[in-house]
């Protein structure tokens, strides 16, 4: 026999069940037409039966409507929080941009907030919350979406820490938050190292200026910037990771006489207001000449807000400092466009430099008769035969970089380089 009480109970149950549902079906179908990612959190909070064996009925269900109002308060207004029942709670994240590294940042973040203690009037309650996680890209139907994340939730631990539903998605969940971290503390702590490639002017043995690459190894393996870069650039952490390597350069710099030293800047630290007043901090406290400070842009910074670039680039050259356009032929920029950015030189991509076929040639002939009449600088990246080399300087390329004229080394690797062939100064 069943009373009415729970009859009710199981209809409310099976209608927010429906409901969810519902809504889950609407936002996998903007997922799938955005290309974003639809997440689903269930939440079972298992310090609610704890606390209502202890104190009550009331104070189960405070622990509860506690965990429900964390929920709220760290989504952002389009996202859903519900009640499903007993201890039960739903999250749906909608319309996540990004890679796994921030949808996962996003969920950790949610089940750090609802793992904490809750203060009750009768004591503190340790939630136990269990957190299972869906996450659908793509058109998945909203009662799927249910099991997976109560399929999760089984074998989530109660230690805070989520659990996603196959166990593959698992695997790489752990993995990314150990790297992220490890990432984070990394650029906290000073472990970000800088290498420096040194660059040439044709027919020179002392190199004319370095570009700062950053290095950083994970346990004692080095990590490919390629890799580390996009990671920091997807979760926000490329800011201080471009600081740090920012500092470093100046530093090193400034104990080398007549060096320029050119630092990569992601599109995303353009972006920030504060990067213009970060690089003029920087190069008061390290005391470093900014007409001898590089910054390197890739063509992409081009495509997303012109306007908004050539700001940037007036601010950072009424510094001083001096603007170079990175991977120049791999973007989409066509030459005459190039007029509208104040640029001081352009970095022809070494897919050119390394190809000796007609049209390669011919895109490099091009890129030198063009700024030569735009009064750009050139560098060619990439130099790594006696042969590539002749035939850019006979071209008229100014200056050089790569494998065959020096690898990138330490600061001390630099300062021995400048020694050789030089007196030591008095
Ligand atoms: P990039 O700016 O094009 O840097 C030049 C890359 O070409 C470096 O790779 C360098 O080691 C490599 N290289 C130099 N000469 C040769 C050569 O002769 N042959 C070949 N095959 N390669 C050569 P690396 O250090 O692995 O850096 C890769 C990319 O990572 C950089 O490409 C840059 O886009 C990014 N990166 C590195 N450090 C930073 C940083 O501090 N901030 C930002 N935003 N990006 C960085
Ligand atoms: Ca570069
Ligand atoms: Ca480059």
């Amino acid at each position: 026999m069943t009373t009415q009480n729970e009859t009710d109970r199981r209809t409310r149950r099976r209608e927010a069940r429906a409901a969810l549902a519902r809504h889950l079906t609407q936002e996998a179908d903007r997922a799938a037409r955005n290309g974003t990612a639809l997440a689903l959190l269930h939440v079972e909070a298992d310090g609610a039966a704890d606390a209502e064996s202890a104190h009550g009925p009331a104070a189960g269900r405070a622990v509860v409507s506690a965990i429900r109002s964390r929920l709220a308060k760290s989504l952002r207004s389009y996202d859903l929080v519900a009640h499903m029942g007993g201890a039960t709670l739903a999250a749906v994240l909608s319309d996540v941009r990004g890679g796994p590294a921030v949808v996962s940042g996003l969920v950790e973040r949610l089940a750090a907030a609802v793992s904490r203690p809750v203060r009750l009037q009768a004591g503190v309650v340790d939630p136990r919350t269990r957190v299972g996680v869906a996450i659908g890209r793509g058109r998945v139907a909203g009662p799927e979406m249910i099991r997976r994340a109560a399929v999760a939730v089984a074998r989530a631990d109660g230690t805070g820490a989520p659990a996603y539903h196959d166990p593959e998605t698992d695997r790489e969940m752990r993995l990314l938050r150990g790297f992220h971290d490890d990432l984070r503390q990394a650029i906290a702590s000073g472990g970000i190292e800088v290498a420096f490639q040194p660059l040439f002017d044709p027919g020179a043995d002392a190199p004319a200026g370095v570009e700062a690459l950053a290095r950083w190894s994970r346990d004692g393996r080095p990590v490919p910037p390629d890799v580390f870069v996009a990671h920091a650039e997807e979760t926000g952490l490329i800011g201080a990771l471009g600081e740090a390597v920012l500092r470093k350069a100046c530093e090193a710099g400034a104990g080398w006489p007549d060096l320029s030293v050119a630092v990569n800047v992601s599109p995303i630290q353009l972006r920030d207001p504060g990067f213009p007043g970060m690089v003029e901090s920087v190069l008061a406290e390290t005391g470093f000449d900014p007409g001898r400070l590089e910054i390197e842009l890739t063509e992409g910074v081009l495509a997303s807000d012109p306007a908004l670039v050539s700001d940037r680039l007036e601010s950072l050259r009424s510094l001083g400092v001096r603007v170079a356009l990175d991977d120049f032929g791999t973007g989409f920029s066509g030459l005459g466009y190039l007029r509208h950015f104040p640029f001081d030189r352009l970095k022809i991509d070494r897919s050119f430099v390394g190809d000796a076929g007609m049209a390669s040639r011919a895109i490099i002939d091009a890129v030198l008769g063009m700024s030569r009449a735009m009064g750009f600088e050139v560098t060619a990246e990439g130099v790594e035969t006696e042969a590539q080399k002749d035939y850019l300087v006979e071209r008229g390329c100014d200056r050089l970089q790569g494998y065959l004229l020096g690898r990138p080394t330490s600061q001390e690797g630099i300062t021995e380089l400048l020694g050789q062939g030089r007196s030591p100064a008095p």
